[in-house]
């Protein structure tokens, strides 16, 4: 059976003061309200993973995510995280492939494919995220366009390490935008993300991975996502800044 999954990406955000505050907030919350069948994850900047981890610790469905890790093991990358690292501190998850790091910093399917590896060798459980812009969309290819993403970047994986796998599709014209997808639409791609994973590894494991959305999803909207069937949860930007909206998000299944 699939995870259910509300994942916080903080991006760069919150001093170090601003991030204690909110992991101690969303932490209580938790523990409090969100039912244990659901994961709830927080992706804070790297600079303050392993101070935010004594909060997350105490609670046995919040883990902790980073934002995104290099593809080589260890060397002369100025300014890089490596898995490595990561896994020494004990983080649990990584984010690779958001469409900022794609547009921004250039990552090519290629490269990510070589962090799903590395990241899968280190023990990271990674949120690998496709989507298409307004332009693919528009054009009519936009099914295609993501399934050939994860063709790219995932499919070279063994079945065992495959199920190890967190799908966020984001489609990148709702990113930050205030637009969401309907919730036919996110489960239009969903199951047709779906569909492309069943004719690659079989239905079981297609079945078995989780498939979160992304996309200005805030607690008025995450109910009718998250009851769209192939909807498995969220990968949440601005609207996991502010502690009472992300746990309510997460109590949206
Ligand atoms: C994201 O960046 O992963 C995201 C979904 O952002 P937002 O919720 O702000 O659209």
């Amino acid at each position: 059976m699939r995870k259910k999954i509300v994942a916080g990406n903080w991006k760069m955000n919150k001093t170090i003061e601003e991030a204690l505050a909110l992991v101690s907030e969303v932490a209580n919350m938790v523990k409090d309200e969100v039912s244990t069948d659901v994961q709830v994850v927080v992706a804070p900047p790297a600079l303050y993973l392993s101070t935010l981890q004594k909060y997350t610790e105490a609670v046995p469905n919040l883990g902790v995510s980073a934002q995104n890790c290099h593809q080589k093991a260890s060397g002369a990358y100025t300014g890089e995280v490596s898995a490595a690292m990561l896994k020494s501190i004990a983080v649990e998850y990584v984010i690779l492939g958001h469409s900022e790091r794609r547009q921004y910093f250039g990552e090519t399917n290629e490269q990510l494919a070589e962090k799903v590896n590395i990241a899968l060798e280190n023990g990271l459980t990674p949120i690998f995220c496709c989507g298409e812009s307004l332009e693919q969309r528009n054009g009519g290819n936009f099914l295609e366009f993501v399934s050939s993403q994860l063709t790219e970047s995932l499919f070279h994986l063994s079945p065992e390490d495959f199920a190890k796998v967190v799908i966020a599709y984001e489609p990148i014209w709702a990113i930050g935008t205030g637009l969401t997808a309907s919730s036919e639409q996110a489960q239009e791609m969903h199951a047709h993300l779906r569909k492309h994973l069943a004719a690659k590894y079989g239905q079981e494991a297609a079945d078995n991975t989780s498939i979160l959305y992304g996309g200005s999803c805030n607690e008025k909207n995450a109910p009718e996502l998250f009851a769209c069937p192939d909807v498995d949860g969220g990968l949440i930007g601005g609207a996991s800044l502010k502690s009472r909206e992300f746990v309510n998000i997460a109590k949206s299944f």
